[in-house]
């Protein structure tokens, strides 16, 4: 095996632990594979193992990729979108991670319906000051879901967060909770995916309720570039 099949296979074995711990089964865990700064062929290797959704953080570094790989595999878009740059978003990305504004949503809608397309998005709440400074803050996610609702080329299938980074991942445990007490309350159209947990605490995420992970370094090694 490859490292990287290898570590795909530890990492779908702690998945299914930490799954059984909140009681449920690792199909209900949906592994998203961070690729950003890997390269096509390894990303080739993942998919040939098990990998079925990859996570991207720039629109034209996945676009070079998935010019490539094309789509045997869901392309996410899990980093800050540029208003200017959801035209090309819509075009590949199935999940846009991270929607967190209404001028976004918008946009995203408008270049989606020009493309008879309806495009899949969470929305990213801001659950921690220190670990991004993108996100609608958690008072306002569900008004925000309630406002965003209606858009045409639009549909909401969630909520994504990121717990700051805390040498012991127990400590990121409120931040996972609080999440998972907001999408709890979202309609049920809207409350499917709870996309949260990444390489450093995914373990305690999936035991606050993530069914949805986002893993780069423990897939790919550390980052380089
Ligand atoms: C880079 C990134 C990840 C993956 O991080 P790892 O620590 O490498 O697993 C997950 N989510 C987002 C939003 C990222 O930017």
């Amino acid at each position: 095996m490859s490292d990287i099949a290898e570590n795909l296979s530890r990492i779908k074995e702690r998945i299914a632990q930490a799954a059984a711990r909140a009681g449920r089964s690792v199909e209900s865990v949906k592994l998203v594979a961070v690729t950003k700064t890997v390269d096509a062929p390894r990303i080739q290797e993942a998919i040939a193992a098990v990998v079925t959704d990859i996570g991207e953080n720039y629109v034209q570094e996945a676009e070079t990729k998935w010019r490539e790989i094309g789509d045997s595999a869901n392309w996410h878009f899990i980093g800050h979108l540029q208003r200017n740059k959801a035209r090309a978003a819509v075009r590949f990305f199935s999940l846009i991670q991270s929607v967190d504004s209404l001028d976004l949503a918008k946009e995203i809608g408008r270049r989606a319906a020009n493309l008879e397309k309806i495009q899949d998005v969470l929305i990213e709440v801001r659950i921690s000051e220190e670990a991004t400074k993108f996100g609608v803050v958690p008072e306002k996610a569900l008004s925000f879901a309630g406002e965003i609702a209606g858009i045409e080329g639009l549909r909401v299938l969630g909520m994504m967060g990121m717990a700051p980074f805390l040498p012991d991942p127990e400590d990121s445990r409120p931040y996972f909770a609080a999440l998972r007490k907001i999408w709890d309350k979202l309609p049920e159209e809207q409350r499917l995916y709870l996309s949260m947990g990444m390489t450093a605490d995914f373990e305690v995420a999936i035991e606050e309720g993530a069914n949805m992970v986002r893993i780069g370094t423990a897939i790919f090694g550390p980052r380089t570039a």
